[in-house]
């Protein structure tokens, strides 16, 4: 029996020689150094202890050798469990203490803390691995031969557990076996039309599903190469199109690169696909981009628990403001929340998908798995609906649902007018607690320079555009929205911001 992620990666393999990951000083990891380096850290694993589904916490700067590092633990048939770099100590202490790990990589700066909280909480070994790819990790794997016996795995193994980007509470484990990540891997390959001659500009973080999984398994499995960068910078990026084929981007990518004057058809002619996901792309942007580039961005819908769910078409329209059809064996259906019956297409309740994509449960929280599927089916938390031509439409999650003296308000109705008033940039619509209505619509807005907005001119623009009881009670005017590190907004950090608004 074989390791099933590895041995599919592994046969995918296209030359040893061919690059993988082109670094920002010019030297390129080829494929062959993938192996071998991924072999040297799986023996050094095994050394530490790292038994079969043992976990390893890994916390550390986005590196060549961390990529490896993934490798190695589904070769050794480990349990990958990536952490944001952002994260503090004392976050990082609850994930430990919940995930036991047999190993935690940390980042040097932090080695002396690491250890004393690795003491405490038992985690039997602690090494290091800095952004510049040194450290004890690869210091000590050096020691290891480039050759390793892949521990047999099968499809129902769990390869990883990935925390959820805690948008809307305390960050949840998500358990993704072998069998999730290789088959959706797989069907994103074969819709967005990779080949060993693409070449995908991988600017995002490697901790969470986006970087780590969409954009690392696709090519490998394809065979492709990357332009490996620890962060996003626009310009750079559009140097180097025209020597690559593909960019994975959060929806902020799109937008700053629209700020570039550098964007334009010429720099993006060697381009074939631009992909945006992890949060909602501004049909505004979708447009922008296609005027300014002639592409028409490619958006897909996803989340931790279930890698990817939909996309829109490779060939065929790619349909700004939403996110496309399921992909080859994801079934996608739409409750409704109170009773669970499905609803016909156009009506808007809760996404719920089944397929072989979708985690086993959460990490050690049997309660809260049952009470989120619903007959096999994994309940996403956004509402969408179905349009005509079968197309998903993500409408908001379910917990950014207002309620409003009985009324249900979706905020992206209300956003998407607000958007469309000269001066404004970007909004959020917020529930908060009211007296008389249960929840009270609010609007944050971040305005242009100089726009000359107030809260009137707001709300006498949304005048007989909105019914009355969608129009915000108040509307505040922000610098900027609140996002993490995947550039989704905090509509909890905004909801207690404004918490007592009303009283
Ligand atoms: P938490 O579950 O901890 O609150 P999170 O849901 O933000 O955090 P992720 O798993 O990273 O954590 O994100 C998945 C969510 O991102 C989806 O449920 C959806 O709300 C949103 N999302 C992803 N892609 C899109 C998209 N193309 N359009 C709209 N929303 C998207
Ligand atoms: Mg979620």
């Amino acid at each position: 029996s074989e390791n099933h992620l590895f041995a599919a990666i592994r046969s995918a393999v296209p030359s040893p020689d061919k690059p993988l990951a082109m670094l920002t000083d010019g030297a390129s990891a080829t494929y062959g150094e993938l192996l071998a380096l991924s072999a040297r850290l799986a023996g050094l694993l095994v050394a530490r202890g790292v038994k079969p589904g043992d976990r390893v916490a890994v916390q550390v700067e986005k590196s060549w050798p961390c990529l490896a590092l993934y490798i190695a633990c589904v070769r050794a048939g480990a349990v990958y469990l990536p952490l944001n770099t952002a994260y503090t100590l004392k976050e990082v202490r609850y994930f430990l203490g919940d995930a036991e790990p047999a190993l935690f990589i940390c980042r040097p700066e932090i080695e002396a803390e690491a250890r004393a909280l690795a003491g405490e909480l038992g985690v039997p070994s602690v090494e290091t691995l800095g952004a510049d790819g040194t450290g004890s990790l690869t210091d000590a794997a050096a020691a290891f031969p480039p050759g390793f016996d892949d521990v047999p795995r099968g499809s129902d193994d769990l390869a990883a557990i990935l925390y959820t980007s805690g948008t809307t509470g305390r960050a949840k484990g998500a358990m993704l076996s072998h069998g999730n990540l290789l088959s959706n891997a797989r069907a994103l390959k074969e819709c967005w039309h990779f080949s060993g001659e693409d070449v995908l500009i991988h600017a995002l973080p490697l901790f969470h599903t986006h970087g780590l999984f969409v954009a690392v398994n696709i090519v490998l499995l394809s065979g492709a190469s990357m332009f490996f960068r620890a962060k996003f910078d626009p310009r750079e990026a559009i140097a180097l199109m025209d020597r690559a084929t593909c960019l994975m981007g959060v929806p902020t990518f799109y937008t700053r690169l629209l700020d570039q004057p550098g964007l334009t058809r010429e720099a993006t002619a060697h381009m074939r696909l631009f992909i945006s996901g992890s949060a909602p792309l501004l049909p505004e942007t979708h447009r922008a981009f296609r005027e300014r580039t002639g592409h028409a961005i490619l958006e897909r819908y996803g989340m931790t628990e279930t890698c990817m769910n939909t996309s829109n078409p490779y060939e065929g329209e790619r349909v700004a403001g939403t996110v496309g059809f399921p992909l080859p064996g994801v079934t996608i259906r739409i409750t409704d929340p109170a009773s669970g019956a499905e609803l016909a297409a156009g009506e808007i309740g809760m996404v719920e998908v089944k397929g072989p994509n979708v985690t086993k449960g959460y990490w050690r929280m049997p309660e809260k798995t049952a009470s989120e599927f619903h007959d096999g089916f994994f309940i996403t938390g956004d509402l969408g609906k179905i349009d005509a031509r079968g197309y998903l439409h993500i409408v908001g999650r379910g917990k950014d649902l207002v309620i409003t003296g009985g009324f249900n308000v979706y905020p992206k109705e209300i956003e998407g007018e607000i958007d469309t008033i000269e001066g404004v940039v970007e909004s959020a619509v917020i529930g908060v607690p009211h007296p008389d209505f249960g929840e009270g619509v609010t609007a944050v807005v971040v305005h242009e320079k100089d726009a000359g907005l107030t809260e009137e001119t707001i709300l006498q623009a949304l005048e007989g555009r909105l019914a009355k009881f969608k129009q915000p009670k108040r509307v505040f005017f922000v610098e900027e929205l609140p996002r993490n590190t995947m550039g989704k907004v905090q509509k909890n950090v905004l909801r207690d911001s404004y918490k007592d608004i009303y009283r």
